[in-house]
């Protein structure tokens, strides 16, 4: 799995995978992220990378050329024509798991970080596939939503985590919310783990586990259960339970 980040701060992306699992990753030959400095490709002397938008509207907008400039420099580095280009951006569909999933069944991809008020539209028709959004709010820059991403998909490939299971039983993998986990001791503050957990009864845990993530999904995101993977059983279980609890 290869990602290419185009940035303006190269330095505060590598920061977020110089540690931890995707590290660990990036030193197993597993994943390569590299981070490309926009800047390095202006062609005057200042440097500059951005300018004022046509039209008005206040603030800074990046320059299409730098971009390209970039981008084209990435393509010609791996000797490809194309490679799937993604541009951070609060107009783009919502990033969720499941893109998450598409993505990590590419081998390499490109995401493209704006700054200021955003990028120069023609550098978006010309050079990127996708649009992207992490959720409907406004950030300074795109190289968190670009973290966010690159971590996301990395820890979908396999060998990053130390077993498949550590994903495929989580939160959004399959449309539900996880269930709670407990760890030692089995009593803390007056606060005991459900006994169940201590049973030993690995079926009866897994019946709780499932029904506790349906649950859970209920309360907190009844907007996901309707496309979730219940049966009909627990269809009727949760329907029961919604009337039991008025
Ligand atoms: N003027 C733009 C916002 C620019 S924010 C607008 O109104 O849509 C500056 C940069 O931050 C963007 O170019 C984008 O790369 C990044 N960014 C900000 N919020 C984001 C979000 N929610 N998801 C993805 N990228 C985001």
């Amino acid at each position: 799995m290869k990602i290419d980040i185009m940035t303006l701060f190269p330095e505060m992306c590598m920061a977020m995978f110089s540690e931890s699992i995707i590290a660990k990753g990036i030193e197993n030959g597993l994943v390569s992220i590299k981070c490309h400095q926009i800047r390095d490709y202006t062609t005057n002397k200042q440097c500059q990378v951005d300018d004022y938008p046509y039209g008005g509207g206040g603030g800074m907008l990046m320059q299409a050329d730098p971009l390209y400039r970039c981008h084209k420099a990435i393509l010609d580095e791996y000797g490809e024509e194309h490679i799937h280009t993604i541009y951070m951006s609060p107009c783009g569909v919502r990033f969720d798991q499941q893109h998450a999933k598409r993505l990590a069944g590419l081998s390499h991809f490109i995401l493209v970080c704006g700054h200021y008020e955003g990028v120069d539209q023609r550098f978006i028709d010309e050079c990127v596939d996708e649009e992207m959004s992490i959720g409907d709010f406004v950030l300074t820059g795109g190289e968190i939503p670009a973290c966010a991403i690159a971590d996301t998909v990395c820890r979908l490939v396999p060998g990053v985590l130390a077993d498949t299971e550590s994903f495929t039983n989580e939160s959004h993998w399959d449309g539900l919310l996880e269930y709670p986990q407990y760890s030692r001791p089995a009593v803390w503050h007056d606060r005991a783990v459900p006994e169940i957990l201590l049973s030993g009864h690995h079926a009866n845990i897994q019946k709780w586990q499932r029904e506790m993530s349906i649950r859970r999904t209920a309360e907190r995101r009844p907007d996901m259960l309707k496309a979730a993977p219940l049966t009909d059983a627990e269809r009727a279980w949760l329907k029961a339970l919604e009337n039991e609890e008025g």
